[in-house]
């Protein structure tokens, strides 16, 4: 997980006002430090450090004092509020026309991830309902045309080339035409990367503008490069005018850097972040949501969103209200480890949930290993003993008799309603973090 080092040196910052008080210029002194470091070596870039240490400061011993909130607490909050800020405070949604053909052109340098960016969008706005064309401009690469033609077959999207032009504001134009003479609700431009930012590609870039009128002109740019993401944002919006920006590989090593910096150093929002190689590796870009990754507080709300995909909705909206309230029980779990299933890969899913965020693949082979454990247990369980999971834990001779029914020994089964305890337990604490009200964001 992207986020791993910087929560855990974070983490450090908030023990150091344990047991303190009030928060004064003295005690806030340390965790200030912790907290610049912690940035610096997610590769934030050092002058919106500054400034960030700086705001984080004046509102910590300042007058935003939260009623009820330790210190430790309260900083935590004002933290997450300035990230939030840092990362444009609101989500920016994709434009779309009330009427016609919204176009959105796509750059970015060579190797970013663009064309793979181009098919999850267009599967992405599929699923949505949305009806897609995409373009290939790319006339230096024939690879890069073929890769976007395969795209387009396996999310069922046509995709308009034309092989023997040179002329990519032509292809682009035509191409748009072709959306629109389609009727297509979105049409997506790719155009050719480079390896290097040069004034070519600007100027090509600033001509299929001109062609095509985008209503979005979005910059793909590889997390893994850290601040100098933020600064390829800025330069790109200073030659050709940009909208927004994607990131990709936010599930690689990267250190948050860049989703930490594209905003603040270039004034565009980011609007989409990939997160895998596979088509359905994408995620809408919440700075509120991704305060909450980065502070290690698991990101529910993302998994709610990618259970309701998955499933019917109904199901999950039923299943989450179950996980908030505290009647979370064994049949719960169940069906969740089940959708889950459905979801793709676990170990995305699972890294998602509050007090997993550090988890490592081995931890994870683990954890998968007794999920299958907890479901023959589950199995071995009388419905009363589903629905009320603390019955479990006061009866010893009920939890032998599960061991011998599921082929476990009774520190199995044991260990297996403890872990299942401390999981509902982190629910609730979740859900009263959140005063109460699941959809209320990840603010603490
Ligand atoms: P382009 O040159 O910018 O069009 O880049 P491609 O779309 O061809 O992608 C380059 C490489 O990055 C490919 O191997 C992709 O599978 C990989 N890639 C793209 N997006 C992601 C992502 O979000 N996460 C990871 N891990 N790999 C990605």
């Amino acid at each position: 997980e992207a986020f791993d080092g910087l929560n855990q040196s974070l983490e450090k910052a908030w023990q150091k006002l344990k047991g303190e008080s009030a928060i004064n210029k003295e005690n806030v002194k340390e965790p200030l430090r912790d907290i610049r470091r912690a940035l610096l070596e997610a590769d934030v870039s050092l002058p919106v450090v500054r400034r960030f240490v700086k705001r984080v400061e004046e509102k910590a011993i300042g007058t935003d004092v939260t009623v009820g909130l330790k210190p430790d607490q309260q900083l935590v909050k004002v933290v997450s509020d300035e990230l939030i800020g840092l990362m444009g405070t609101e989500a920016s949604p994709l434009a779309e026309r009330g009427f016609g053909t919204t176009v959105v052109l796509m750059a970015g340098l060579q190797g970013v991830g663009k064309t793979t960016m181009c098919g999850k969008l267009a599967s992405y706005l599929q699923s949505q309902g949305k009806s897609v064309t995409m373009v290939a401009c790319d006339v230096y690469r024939p690879a890069a045309v073929d890769q976007l033609q395969t795209l387009g077959e396996r999310v069922g999207c046509p995709v308009f080339s034309l092989p023997d032009s040179k002329d990519p504001s032509d292809i682009a134009k035509q191409g748009v035409k072709a959306a629109r003479d389609a009727k297509a609700d979105y049409v997506i431009v790719d155009t050719a990367g480079r390896l290097a930012i040069d004034e070519d590609m600007m100027q090509e870039l600033r001509d299929v503008r001109k062609a095509v009128k985008p209503d979005e002109t979005l910059l793909v740019v590889d997390a893994m490069t850290g601040q100098e993401a933020a600064r390829v944002v800025q330069s790109f919006d200073e030659s050709v005018e940009l909208t927004g920006a994607i990131l990709t590989k936010l599930d690689g090593d990267s250190r948050g850097g860049a989703a930490l910096s594209v905003y603040e150093v270039s004034g565009k929002p980011i609007k989409f972040v990939g997160v895998g190689e596979k088509l359905t590796d994408l995620e809408q870009f919440y700075p509120d949501r991704m305060a909450g990754r980065i502070l290690g507080m698991g990101d529910v709300l993302t998994l709610v969103e990618r259970t309701e995909a998955a499933v019917e909705e109904k199901d999950a909206e039923r299943l989450m209200k179950r996980m908030m309230s505290n009647e979370f029980d064994f049949n719960d779990f169940l069906e969740q480890s089940k959708m889950m299933a459905g979801l793709g890969s676990m170990s995305s899913v699972m890294k998602m949930l509050p007090g997993m965020s550090g988890i490592t693949n081995d931890q994870m082979r683990e954890t998968e290993k007794n999920l299958k454990r907890f479901e023959a247990m589950i199995a071995s369980m009388t419905e009363a003993e589903r629905t009320s999971p603390d019955v479990l834990v006061r009866s010893p001779s009920r939890r032998a008799r599960i061991a011998r029914g599921s082929g476990h020994t009774e520190n199995e089964v044991s260990a297996m309603v403890a872990t299942f305890g401390g999981m509902r337990k982190r629910m609730r604490s979740l859900v009263n973090m959140m005063g109460g009200n699941a959809s209320a964001g990840m603010t603490p």
